[in-house]
């Protein structure tokens, strides 16, 4: 039996806890939302639920097509096992179409598509702001080597095509999204965190209606709903 015992980080949207299984975490999904680095707080009812039950969604999704990821099971609607890892200090963002600080940086207007996925690395540290990286930061900071960052954009852009394909099904555009990853006992390279409405821009195919939270973050209204909404086209729940 997997047992929860004490909490080890709890960061602005989920618990890590300890199990009684050296190898593994539990990770709480809570409701708290944050925007801004944390400037504006909010909460968004049953989030938690919701993005537990997406990000196993597509864990499994991307399994099938060969991804390493970190889930193994969903013991209740707010948690997840995960095998434990080193996280990589990289938040690992692709783009396939302008908006938020892409479109504002390069004077871009949002919904001006990109002609092949950009990939940007920020370095995982609030007190910084997280900051912009490009390959000589991460070289010279020894936060990757550049074969593991070989590896990360392949894997990327792979998980950017198998999403995209597969969202398209359900009528929903992949904006852009962050991924993050970690490193096993034996320095394989593994998705880690989360892959939900929190850390993704999905955009209905044909309206273009926001699905995302940047219903919260812009205030738009039916946040709620829009993450309903996503967990519905995904997996069918009502
Ligand atoms: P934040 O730290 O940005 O506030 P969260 O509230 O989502 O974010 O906290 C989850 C934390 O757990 C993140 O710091 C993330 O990097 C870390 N994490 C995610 N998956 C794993 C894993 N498999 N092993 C260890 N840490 C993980
Ligand atoms: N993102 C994230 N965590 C962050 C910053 C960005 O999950 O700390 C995601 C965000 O949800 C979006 C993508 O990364 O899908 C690109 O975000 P952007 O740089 O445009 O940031 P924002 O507009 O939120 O400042």
């Amino acid at each position: 039996m997997m047992e929860r015992k004490e909490a080890l980080y709890e960061g602005k949207a989920k618990i890590i806890y300890a199990t009684n299984h050296p190898d593994e975490y539990l990770v709480y999904y809570k409701d708290d939302a944050t925007a801004g680095n944390g400037a504006k707080r909010g909460t968004i009812a049953d989030k938690g639920v919701m993005n537990n039950k997406m990000t196993a969604f597509f864990f499994d999704l991307l399994a099938k097509e060969g991804i390493a990821h970190h889930y193994i099971s969903m013991p209740s609607d707010r948690e997840m096992i995960v095998k434990k890892l080193t996280i990589i200090p990289l938040e690992v963002i692709i783009r396939n179409v302008a908006a938020g600080s892409l479109a504002q940086r390069l004077g871009l207007e949002e919904g001006v598509p990109m002609p092949f996925p950009v990939i940007e690395y920020c370095y995982k540290n609030d007190d910084l702001g997280d900051p912009m990286l490009n390959r000589y930061h991460i070289r010279a900071m020894k936060i990757a080597t550049d074969a593991e960052l070989d590896e990360i954009e392949r894997m990327s852009l792979k998980i950017n095509d198998v999403l995209t394909k597969f969202l398209k099904t359900k009528k929903v555009d992949l904006i852009d999204f962050k991924l993050e990853f970690g490193k096993d006992a034996q320095g394989n390279i593994i998705l880690a965190d989360e892959i939900s409405p929190d850390n993704c821009r999905f955009w209905d195919s044909d309206t273009k209606e926001k699905l995302d939270k940047d219903r919260f973050r812009r205030d738009l209204g039916n946040v709620e709903d829009a993450y309903k909404e996503m967990l519905h086209r995904l997996t069918g729940e009502a």
